[in-house]
């Protein structure tokens, strides 16, 4: 990975982005509004244009297209977005995640309490 004051290369930008979209995600209201549920599209939309890969870009523009973004939960875009990011490591031959640890990896942190640091963090 890159010195902190070098641009970023694919993998440092791959693992910033992923810890926004998992931390938003984790966030996200647990019951979204209507309007909130049409914002989270619409970000999610306008990202995959944007982001600075463009080759991820596209194949994330396809993945979205064959699985639409659930943003009616908290838990359901948690969700989403885990399997999404499981396409990119498949894809990748990376391990897969278990989805089931989302919140743990995310928000909560470990049961042993080496994050407890993170319980009661405010953005
Ligand atoms: P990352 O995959 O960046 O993951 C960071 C951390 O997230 C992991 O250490 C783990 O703790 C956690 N994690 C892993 N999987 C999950 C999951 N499913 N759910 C929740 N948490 C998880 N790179 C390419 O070479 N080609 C591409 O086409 C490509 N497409 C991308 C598309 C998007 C939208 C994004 C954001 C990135 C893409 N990347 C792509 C980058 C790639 O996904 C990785 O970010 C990069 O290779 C660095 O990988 P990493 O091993 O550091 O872990």
């Amino acid at each position: 990975s890159t010195a902190d004051d070098c641009p970023p290369d694919s993998q440092t930008l791959g693992r910033a982005t992923w810890t926004f979209l998992h931390t938003m995600a984790a966030y996200y209201p647990e019951r979204a509004s209507e309007k909130q549920q049409d914002t989270m599209r619409a970000l999610l939309s306008s990202f995959s244009q944007f982001y600075p890969c463009g080759r991820c870009a596209s194949h994330l523009r396809e993945e979205m297209a064959r699985d639409p973004p659930q943003v009616a939960t908290r838990s359901a875009l948690s969700l989403w977005l885990c399997q999404t990011h499981n396409k990119v490591n498949e894809m990748l031959g990376k391990d897969i995640f278990d989805c089931s640890k989302v919140d743990e990896r995310w928000r909560d942190g470990p049961s042993d309490g080496r994050c407890s640091w993170a319980q009661d963090v405010e953005y």
